[in-house]
């Protein structure tokens, strides 16, 4: 088995939606970023990255590349997935935390889940999600960033 980390972190500007895990959501901020400013799945990408001892999100993916820009993180996180399967490792699990002041994702938890889940090919009870408040101050608190943190589980795949 392996275990692998990821953090995150962009910066908000006044527009919208905020995206957060593939999922668009109605705010009054987005994130600013080189791609899509997925802080989620960013996180994502890293903790698979790590896990295989794949390097990282820019290591893979640099912001010096025009065609990173704007970029679909889901396509990125594809790939990452991609490269560490072709190393023989499945997901056991992953676990998250969303760090935001605003909007409250209560609502869109399940939905920011799924999405992880369809785009890792596994299955919902195995992505576990978190959010957190900034508790109104620091760079989360005042709403000028969102962040994420994930922790992943990789085991052998199967042969046959
Ligand atoms: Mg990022």
């Amino acid at each position: 088995m392996r275990v692998g980390i990821g953090h995150d972190l962009h910066r908000l500007r006044p527009g919208g939606p905020l995206r957060i895990g593939g999922i668009d959501i109605p705010h009054d901020r987005e994130a600013i970023g080189h791609s899509d400013g997925d802080s989620l799945l960013h996180a994502v990408i890293d903790a698979l990255l790590g896990a295989a001892a794949l390097g990282d999100v820019g290591q893979m993916f640099p912001d010096t590349d025009p065609a990173n820009r704007g970029r679909d993180s889901t396509e990125m996180l594809a790939a990452a997935l991609e490269a560490v399967a072709a190393l023989g490792w499945k997901i056991v699990n992953i676990d998250c935390i969303i760090f935001v002041q605003r909007p409250k994702l209560l609502t869109h938890r399940l939905s920011i889940r799924q999405r992880l889940a369809d785009i890792l090919g596994i299955d919902l009870e195995r992505v576990g999600l978190q959010a957190k408040t900034g508790e109104g101050i620091g760079s989360i608190g005042l709403e000028k960033a969102v962040a994420a943190q994930c922790v992943v589980l990789l085991g052998e795949r199967d042969e046959g």
